[in-house]
């Protein structure tokens, strides 16, 4: 971790806590059902296909940009003195998507299908944000 955490601090529940922690420790968790098979993320108490509790899986880390955008403005700390930055929704080789930043690449050379690996930033104790740069 090479800054401080400086954006909103996620807030972890009963659910989304495993989620948050293994973040904390550098590891990237989707959902599966047990029952049907279903993946998901953002971490939900019960799979959104057949209501099963689902169990955790670690993903690889790797995956690709499904789609994203280029955020030029934005007026909030510490949003303004990031910009330009991108927003994206990553679809892991495992299927799930999450939106994530993608960073270590300047804005306008994302693109769609761009693959990319997670990394992690701290931003609490037990609180691991992913973000993603290409690979
Ligand atoms: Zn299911």
């Amino acid at each position: 971790m090479s800054r401080e955490w400086a954006r909103p601090i996620p807030g972890a529940d009963g659910v989304s806590s495993t989620y948050w922690e293994a973040g904390a420790r550098g590891e990237l968790l989707f959902q599966q059902c047990p029952a049907c098979g279903n993946r998901q993320l953002y971490p939900r108490a019960l799979c959104t296909a057949c209501g099963e509790t689902p169990e955790w899986v670690q993903a690889s880390g790797r995956g690709t940009v499904h789609t994203f955008t280029i955020i030029r403005q934005n007026y909030a700390k510490p949003f303004r003195d990031e910009l330009p930055y991108v927003v994206a929704i990553v679809e892991l080789e495992e299927g799930p998507r999450l939106m994530s930043n993608v960073t270590g690449v300047p804005a306008d050379e994302v693109s769609i299908g761009l693959p990319v690996e997670v990394y992690f930033e701290v931003a609490a104790e037990g609180i691991g944000v992913p973000f993603f740069r290409p690979i």
